[in-house]
């Protein structure tokens, strides 16, 4: 995560703030699990009150005020002006469904910067709506763009995974975090992403109670350095409690669809782990991205002997311990059991961890060279 820092302020790529908690769909899927949670909207004062104190210490390139479904708010049209007057982010965004857009009036779209209308399969908006919005848009000069949405990543899980390697990689390849920058306030906080505000509604539909957002948060509002210290709490690369209940980018694809009435009371009548949903092809691309400097020969032997969906990942984390690595490796090769890939996450290491792999990779054909760095 790389943040520009300007006059003693963290420059941020975006913030985001929920107007409406709820929604008027209800994605299985939706990451920040509006279908679960009750019809809420937040106080103004509140909003205020939180973008003007973050704003000491964060500017964003654009504020997405989001949900749920943002357009449910009433009073959207203030949450806007607001930011605005706040100047906590160049551009004001909306991120919608389209679904009550037809309802918003002349000033929305003359204060609005930038929409995001997001298209699901088998939620219709007619044609002639959307050729008005695209009218509307060019009237006011707001940015428009339209999405389709086929497919959700399944974010949330309806039962914790331990805080363990895998939990960090989760963390790490987090593009809401380290890429989007998804970074929410929420009642006087702010967290990294979106999830930690609205988890504890979610798991107190199964009566799980073992997380606190406060442990994900920064408080906007207790700071008395707020440059330096929500500097530190950003830069901080330690995995979020609330990542035990993610997969993060890594989950597997599932085509969209609307979850069905008895599962928004009990989520866990459709269990999701992460034995069950955790994408290893996707982890294996991501780290053959982050690869560098590979031999034509290590690329011949991915392309034509990859392992494309082993059984089983064994992941070894290094930093400056190349004595002791190829220990780690041996032992693992010399298993019964052979269906596996081994992933070494080197953490920049600065003595000979690299060469020692790529001996490795020389030596054994089936082996592939994968380093997270
Ligand atoms: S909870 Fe963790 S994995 Fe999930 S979106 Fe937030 S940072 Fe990413």
């Amino acid at each position: 995560m790389s943040y520009q820092i300007k006059n003693r302020k963290i420059i941020s790529k975006a913030v985001e703030y929920s107007v409406a908690y709820h929604c008027n769909l209800r994605c299985s899927g939706c990451s920040h699990m509006s279908p679960f949670l009750s019809k809420k909207f937040p106080s103004i004062e509140s909003f205020y009150s939180d973008i003007t104190q973050l704003g000491e210490g964060l500017h964003a390139k654009e504020i997405r005020l989001c949900g749920g479904e943002p357009l449910l708010n009433p009073e959207i049209n203030s949450f806007i002006e607001i930011a605005k007057r706040a100047g906590i982010a160049d551009s004001i965004s909306v991120t919608t469904n389209g679904l009550a857009l037809h309802k918003m009036n002349d000033d929305f779209w003359e204060n609005v910067d930038s929409l995001v209308i997001t298209l699901y399969p088998k939620v219709h908006l007619e044609e002639n709506l959307i050729e008005g919005f695209k009218r509307n848009a060019k009237q006011s000069n707001t940015d428009l763009k339209l999405f389709s949405n086929p497919y959700f990543r399944t974010t949330i899980v309806t039962q914790p995974h331990p805080k363990d390697l895998i939990t960090d990689l989760i963390f790490k390849t987090c593009d809401n975090v380290h890429l989007h920058h998804c970074h929410t306030i929420h009642e006087g906080k702010f967290y990294k992403c979106a999830v930690p505000p609205f988890l504890p509604e979610y798991l107190a539909k199964m009566r799980i109670a073992d997380y606190d957002p406060v442990q994900d948060a920064f408080d906007i509002h207790k700071a008395k350095d707020i440059f330096n210290e929500l500097k530190a709490f950003l830069l901080s690369s330690e995995t979020m409690e609330a990542c035990r209940y993610c997969l993060g980018y890594l989950g597997k694809s599932q085509a969209h669809c609307q979850l069905r009435p008895e599962v928004i009371s009990d989520p866990a009548l459709d269990k999701i782990t992460r034995k069950e949903y955790f994408d290893f092809n996707r982890l294996n691309k991501l780290l053959d991205d982050l690869v560098e400097g590979e031999t034509d020969e290590v690329k011949d032997t991915k392309n034509s002997e990859k392992i494309t969906n082993p059984k089983c990942s064994v992941i070894i984390p290094t930093y400056n311990r190349s004595r002791y690595l190829p220990k780690a490796i041996d032992s693992v090769l010399r298993q019964t059991f052979q269906d596996f890939e081994i992933i070494v996450v080197d953490d920049c290491s600065t003595d000979n961890t690299v060469q020692i792999i790529q001996d490795f990779v020389d030596g054994f054909s089936k082996t592939s060279l994968n380093a997270l760095i």
